[in-house]
This record gives C-alpha cells, sequence and structure tokens, in this order.
C-alpha cells in the first residue's frame, strides 16, 4: 500500500489531540486500572503449531486471573477490562476504553511467537522507537491485526502495519507517560524473574498501535512464545498462568506503593538502569508561557534539579519542546538524553519548583545533578 504521508501525519496529529489526562502526582493513587486481553474472536492472535493454541486465549484467561488478584488485595481499585470473552475488539477500541475510564494504568496482554521453536522468554513493551529488527517484527505482527478491522483503512488512515515506513512517523511522536511507563515495564520484567518464564528479554520499544492512542502509563506484555514447548507448557496450564498473573501483580503491587509516595523520582532514576531511547515530539510549542523562573545555582557540591524531558535527540537549548524555559541542560544516557531545568541545594527546593514546573510538563520529576 502506498502511504500517503499527509493523511497519515493529520490522522496521528488527531490522536495526539486526544486529551492527556494531567497528573497531580502529588498524593495521587492508582484509581483504574484497565487490563486488556489481546485479541479475541475472529482474531487469535499467534497460533501454536499444530493450530490448536491460541493466543488469545491464554491472553484473557492471565488477564482475568491478574485482575483477580488486584481486586482481592485492593477494593478501592478499579479494574475494568476491555474484554472478558472470546469477542473480537479493534485496537483504536481499546485504547479508547482505557482514555473514556480516565485509566491510571494500560496493561495489554500477548503472547509472542516465532517461526523457530527455539525463542523463549518475556518482554515488556513501552510506545517508541526502536531501531532493532526484532522490536519492529512485534509490534508488526501485533498491529497486522488492524486486517481483521472492516474499516481498517478509514479508521487508520493508510497505515500499513507491514511496511516499515509506516513506523517512521513514530519517530515523531512523544508519549507523555513514556517515564512512568517503563517504570512499570521494569517491574514486570522483574517480577517474570521469579515465574516460570524466567528468560528475561527485557524492556523495549515499538510503536504499537494499541499502546499509542492511551493517554496514560501503558504497557504491552509478551508472555512468553506460543512457539517454544517449554513457555507453551507454562502458559496453557493452569497452575502456569497462575504464577504468571502473580508475577504481573507483584509488579503492580510495588507500582502502586510507589505511585501512592509520588513524588518519589530520585529512587525511580537510580532504578533507570538500562538505556532506553524516546521518540521525538510533534506536540505543536504552545505560545511560550512565562515559566517560573528558578532560584540562582547554588555551587554546592550535591545539586537537584527538574528533568522535563527525555528524548534520543539532542535539542537546542532554544527548541520549542523547551517551551519557553531558558535554564536548560542536559546529559546524554545510553542513548537518551536528558533534559532538566533549574539548580537547586536542597530536594525540597527543588520539588517546589517541579510542582511549578508540572503545569508545562506533566512528567517532569527532580533528579540529583
Ligand atoms: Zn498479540
Amino acid at each position: 500500500m502506498k502511504i500517503r504521508f499527509g493523511s497519515l501525519f493529520a490522522f496521528f496529529l488527531l490522536w495526539v489531540s486526544v486529551p492527556i489526562f494531567a497528573q497531580n502526582t502529588q498524593g495521587v493513587q492508582l484509581r483504574t486500572v484497565v487490563i486488556d486481553s489481546g485479541h479475541g474472536g475472529k482474531d487469535p492472535g499467534s497460533v501454536a503449531p499444530g493450530g490448536k493454541t491460541l493466543e488469545k486465549h491464554i491472553a484473557l484467561s492471565v488477564a482475568l486471573k491478574f485482575g483477580k488478584l488486584i481486586e482481592n488485595a485492593y477494593p478501592n481499585v478499579k479494574v475494568l477490562y476491555t474484554r472478558k470473552t472470546d469477542i473480537f475488539l479493534s485496537l483504536a477500541s481499546r485504547a479508547d476504553f482505557a482514555n473514556k475510564n480516565h485509566a491510571d494504568l494500560f496493561i495489554s496482554i500477548h503472547v509472542n511467537s516465532n517461526d523457530k521453536s527455539a525463542p523463549a522468554g518475556s518482554e515488556t513493551y513501552v510506545m517508541g522507537k526502536d531501531n532493532s529488527e526484532s522490536s519492529l517484527a512485534v509490534s508488526k505482527k501485533e498491529n497486522s491485526v488492524i486486517v481483521f478491522e472492516d474499516d481498517y483503512k478509514t479508521t487508520y488512515q493508510g497505515f500499513d502495519p507491514t511496511n516499515p515506513e509506516s513506523y517512521i512517523i513514530f519517530n515523531l511522536l512523544q508519549n507523555a507517560h513514556f517515564e512512568q511507563s517503563v517504570q512499570f515495564a521494569e517491574k514486570v520484567q522483574k517480577a517474570f524473574g521469579k515465574s516460570p518464564i524466567t528468560t528475561n528479554r527485557g524492556v523495549k520499544q515499538a510503536g504499537f498501535l494499541v499502546l499509542w492512542r492511551s493517554s496514560m502509563p501503558a504497557v504491552l506484555v509478551e508472555l512468553g512464545f506460543i512457539s517454544n514447548t517449554a513457555d507453551r507448557t507454562v502458559l496453557t496450564s493452569d497452575d502456569g498462568q497462575n504464577k504468571m498473573a502473580t508475577a504481573l501483580f507483584n509488579a503492580f503491587k510495588e507500582y502502586q506503593s510507589g505511585v501512592d509516595k509520588l513524588p518519589s523520582p530520585i529512587s525511580s532514576v537510580k532504578e533507570e538502569s538500562k538505556p532506553v531511547q524516546k521518540t521525538d515530539s510533534i506536540e505543536a510549542p504552545p505560545t511560550p508561557p512565562s515559566p517560573p523562573t528558578p532560584p540562582t545555582p547554588n555551587t554546592s557540591t550535591e545539586t537537584f534539579s527538574v528533568q522535563i524531558l527525555a528524548i534520543s535527540r539532542l535539542l537546542q537549548t532554544n527548541a520549542p519542546e523547551f517551551k519557553g524555559y531558558t535554564d536548560i541542560r542536559h546529559k546524554k544516557e545510553g542513548t537518551l538524553y536528558k533534559y532538566s531545568t533549574g539548580s537547586f541545594a536542597t530536594k525540597e527546593e527543588a520539588q517546589t519548583y517541579c510542582n511549578k514546573v508540572r503545569k508545562d510538563y506533566p512528567q517532569a520529576f527532580v533528579v540529583k545533578q
């Protein structure tokens, strides 16, 4: 299919304009979780050799078990499911459902597959741009289910899930909830270490249509490989599914406790061990606001600042992405440029400034310089 970049771009702008529910991260609790079972109905997802074991059934089963654990342990957390039965849903409707319900976390559950039987293990994706072949292959596979949707050519305005060129558009986009999505994804992968599927394929990025439209921290979990005998044995047994659901629940528990304590940014920065790329932004620069003026930088050895942005591209300090802020510094970690503003002698002062900055950058948090 020939890509029509004009309309495709307009389509993504439309998506970007989905209101991002500004998070008041002070004292906010995780109130609503949407658990999305991948595929369903006429879309079986991955199919095991022999054709009998289908991803859609495993995903649903683990999703329901996972949700039940949250419901039992956290009566105050609303757990919503995109599907509880074997029905077909469009990718767009899944994210819409989470947005409409003002979810604080979106977890899409899937099972991987490969032409070869050797690949095994779990991986968790956040919305982003990854140059690796394997991540592109997974996102192509998961996005390709839009062909089951009757009017996908209209809905997705010419997005061709099989054409790598379609994915270039993801370079231009920035997920406002990237950092929190990565935090949750890392907890999921850590928790899977104690599950029967111990091969950790890590936290990755790719352009997933189902994640893109969500306006909250969102991950897509590939529990294991349906094409691998050992993984499949775990994923098709009641005991194995319970253990995978428990691992997801443990990640949720840890994330929940962190969210309760937000802002707790410094510890989260320490946890960030692996370099992750962030996609660039097409957010139209708003009329430059009058950013809060940071106090004069001090000269003590330990200082704190407020991280506002992390992307894979080096920006000029007067770039529109900085929305008129002038006191911008950056440091490079892995493939990611992390931009911060302000310089403070104490964490408390930095936090006060951070609270002001959040009106422009809801995801801002305090970091040690
Ligand atoms: Zn899937």
